[in-house]
């Protein structure tokens, strides 16, 4: 029987086993490796502040691409909103963790299914060290001394902890006042503390933190801290779409027309007193595309200029969030700047902070109780030199993209390329690891269509070898 492993039982793994599961007419053996505690929900569904709502609305986030009220239906079977206007459900940002219920309820469903068509389905809790060619298989080993064969394996790694690039002086990493994982329980320390805490970074990740700083009684002032200090928007325009412009946008043949062709759209709602989120909504199921069509050049000059901007534009916070932000900040409870980190030092009681403001140049000092890096998910897999996928690249079995923004792969197929460009046809992936491939491969609209297609990939290489 051949055995199918999933590296990752986050959102991408789940979806894919459940896809495999429903479409697979022969009898195999599938093994989702992931850590219990994030077993199915990932870093993103598992809050343990239940304040923490999803960023998209409850009508996109269905598991299932074919069955897009999927999730809205299953919300509508909870007391407490069976009393709700369905509509009203599908346009609500709903909590996270209730999320990650719906993707627990998807795999016990999962795994009945799989008995009724003799799947041996299993969860191995476990981290993957290593993943290495052996005869005409993979041997992967597990932090817990074992190792298991494989025919296949997908990895569904998600995204890793925030780097730690952004720290002016490297081994302020081990202080003990340092959080460089922003999603894990607050240390005592901070609790019983007056002094600001310092949050490097100043989108959703910033946002989610302050929520649970609140939340949790943590009242002192919070200083976020980031290069460009963009303030975050909301989504401002929910349930307003913007008509399909793509013919255009698909025309454009450079970075700098894309731009031109924006502007003049965002020009004409303005004319109407609405800002860009329905312009830039309409762009959203075509930026994979319009990303592929970009030359090497034009990715790079969108990454280095307009990266920031278009993730400001694009990730934006539920009203009522935003709305709670903008009200620390006028009550100065929440400062944002914009600056340049120049000096960590840890004290017997804290960390001694220096930065440089952007604008003024006006340099700052001060002192706080903890620093929590909220600057985004590390994408070079060469500053990972512990993670699996980092010997995979140095043993050749794979390379990164162009850009370090994840793995390179043959985006049609899933099929990892090797150190020397070759897709293999028993090696897949998907999500945050086809982030230089496709640009937008996080939210779950995306990962949800690519786990159908991949585990359809997977069934046709299943019938060749
Ligand atoms: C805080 C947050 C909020 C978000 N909110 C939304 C939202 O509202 N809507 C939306 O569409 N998207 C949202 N996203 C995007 C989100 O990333 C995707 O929706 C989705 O959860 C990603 O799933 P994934 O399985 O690819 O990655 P992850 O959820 O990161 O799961 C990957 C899993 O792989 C495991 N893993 C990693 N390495 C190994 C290893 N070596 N061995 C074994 N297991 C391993 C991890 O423990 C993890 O459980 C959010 C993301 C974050 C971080």
């Amino acid at each position: 029987m051949k055995h199918i492993v999933i590296v990752g039982g986050g959102f991408a793994g789940t979806a894919t086993a459940a896809q495999l599961v429903q479409q697979l007419e022969q009898p195999v053996q599938l093994s989702l490796i992931n850590p219990e505690p994030t077993f199915l929900t990932g870093t993103a569904y598992q809050p343990y502040a239940t304040r923490l709502l999803l960023n998209v609305n409850a009508a996109k986030m269905s598991l299932f691409p074919d069955q897009p009220e999927h999730f809205v239906n299953w919300v509508m079977t909870r007391p407490q909103y069976s009393n709700l206007p369905q509509h009203f459900v599908a346009q609500a940002f709903l909590p996270r963790a209730l999320y990650g219920e719906y993707i627990k309820q998807i795999w016990q469903q999962t795994v009945h299914a799989a008995q009724s068509k003799a799947i041996k389905l299993r969860h191995v809790p476990a981290t993957i060290i290593a993943c290495k060619p052996h005869q005409q298989q993979f041997l992967l080993s597990m932090d817990n001394t074992q190792q298991l064969c494989a025919d296949i394996v997908v990895l569904a790694n998600g995204n890793q902890l925030p780097g730690n690039r952004v720290l002016p002086d490297a081994s302020f990493a081990r202080s003990t006042f340092y959080l460089q994982n922003p999603w894990q329980r607050l240390p005592e320390t901070l609790l019983n503390n007056t002094k600001p805490v310092l949050i490097l970074g100043n989108g959703l990740t910033m946002a989610d933190t302050v929520l649970s700083l609140r939340q949790h009684g943590i009242t002192q002032p919070i200083i976020s801290l980031s290069r460009h200090g963009y303030a975050m928007l909301p989504h401002r325009h929910n349930g307003l779409t913007y008509p399909d412009f793509s013919t255009e946008l698909l025309a454009a043949t450079s970075l700098r027309q894309l731009v031109k062709i924006v502007h003049q759209h965002i020009r004409l709602v303005r004319q109407l007193g609405i800002s860009a989120e329905p312009v830039i909504d309409a762009i959203r199921p075509y930026t994979q595309q319009l990303w592929r069509r970009l030359s090497g050049a034009d990715k790079q000059r969108f990454l280095s200029k307009i990266r920031h901007l278009w993730g400001v534009a694009r990730h934006r916070l539920p009203l009522h969030i935003h709305d709670y932000l903008q009200h620390l900040q006028l009550e100065g409870s929440l400062r944002v700047y914009a600056g340049k980190l120049v000096q960590l030092q840890q004290q017997a009681d804290g960390v001694q902070v220096q930065f440089i403001e952007r604008k003024s140049h006006q340099q700052h000092q001060l002192n706080v109780a903890a620093v929590i890096n909220c600057t985004g998910p590390e994408t070079d897999w060469r500053n990972l030199p512990h993670h699996f996928i980092c010997q995979m690249l140095e043993d050749g079995l794979l390379q990164q993209d162009k850009f370090q923004l994840g793995i390179a792969a043959d985006v049609d197929s899933f099929m990892v390329l090797n150190r020397h460009g070759q897709a293999q046809p028993a090696l897949f992936t998907l999500g945050s690891n086809l982030r230089g491939e496709l640009w937008e491969s996080t939210a779950v609209n995306e990962l949800r269509s690519q786990a159908q297609k991949l585990a359809t990939q997977i069934i046709k290489q299943l019938s060749v070898t």
